[in-house]
């Protein structure tokens, strides 16, 4: 990649949620779970490493020696479970900056990453990877810097915490918004905040809101949200593109085909996500906008 690309890109490698669902019914979504690749400046940026992220590395295998800026949202397993088969991370000569919080017991991104890998779990240990593995803390709002893109983060609300990204370049912002609940009482701040006047705004859309109220099953207090709710949070924090992402496991094809029709008609720029879907943000190519990098102290954790 060159420092002179111009386009600013999101491309979907892993969509679904909870487990990989290969299979008949899920062919036209995918059946991967959480890997999404922006290309802004020159630079490689991955959210989450479920399976998708084996996909997007066999893509990488043919453009090698390669770089990359990994960001985990949290470490449950269906978005970490593709990077002990991500193929570029064994290969010499590579180099990979890995994001991640602290959990709340402590650990790292880079323990959490490692223990999955350990006997008798996989066959080889994490470092047994010979690609440059950098490993960065990242402490949900505050910015981090790459170039002249900024990437913010702000807590979400999801049973042992997950982080949502927006990551801004030359005046486009396209947001990650996945593993997050709903508040019953209003819209979450943090969310708004992500989200503000964003191009794409990938948002944690599981449910329906008739399966999360459900009387014989509610889903409340399991850390997803639901579709009529990204479509609030779309409206109100002003969104050209709203991406209905995290598809539940049990939603086939022709489910997901309706809840595309339904969330059309509510806000007419959303979109389902589909694996191998490609968006891109429009950037302004006159000046790189002045972003300032710190907006501490505004959070709820
Ligand atoms: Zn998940
Ligand atoms: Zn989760």
């Amino acid at each position: 990649m060159s420092r002179n690309e111009t386009k600013f890109t999101v491309h979907f490698w892993g969509v679904r949620g909870s487990i990989p669902c290969p299979g008949q019914n899920t062919v036209r979504y995918g059946g991967n779970t959480p890997c999404v690749e922006m290309r802004a400046g020159g630079e490689r940026l991955i959210f989450d490493g479920g399976t998708g992220l084996h996909v997007l590395g066999q893509s990488l295998m043919r453009q090698m020696p390669t770089t990359a800026h990994i960001f985990f949202t949290h470490s449950h397993w269906d978005h970490m479970q593709g990077f002990p088969f991500f193929t570029p991370g064994f290969v010499k000569g590579n180099h990979f900056d890995i994001y991640g919080a602290i959990a709340p017991d402590g650990s790292t991104v880079e323990q959490r990453l490692n223990d999955q890998m350990l006997h008798p779990n996989f066959p080889v240990p994490l470092q047994i990877m010979q690609a440059d593995l950098d490993f960065h803390h990242v402490i949900p709002g505050h910015s981090i810097q790459i170039n002249d893109i900024v990437v913010e983060t702000a807590p979400l609300n999801h049973p042992g915490e997950a982080v949502g990204y927006r990551v801004n370049w030359r005046g486009g912002a396209a947001v990650y918004v996945t593993d997050t609940e709903h508040f019953p009482d209003r819209l979450d701040e943090n969310v708004l905040w992500l989200a503000r006047d964003a191009d794409v705004l990938i948002y944690d859309s599981t449910y329906t809101d008739e399966e999360y109220y459900s009387p014989k099953s509610p889903k409340i207090g399991w850390g997803h949200s639901t579709w009529q709710e990204a479509v609030k949070v779309a409206q109100a924090a002003n969104v050209k593109t709203l991406v209905i992402f995290h598809h539940d496991p049990a939603h086939d094809d022709d489910f997901l085909d309706n809840v595309g029709m339904q969330a059309a008609e509510k806000f007419p720029g959303a979109v389902m996500a589909k694996e191998g879907m490609k968006l891109e943000v429009a950037v302004s190519h006159v000046a790189a906008q002045n972003l300032t990098a710190s907006h501490v102290g505004q959070f709820s954790a």
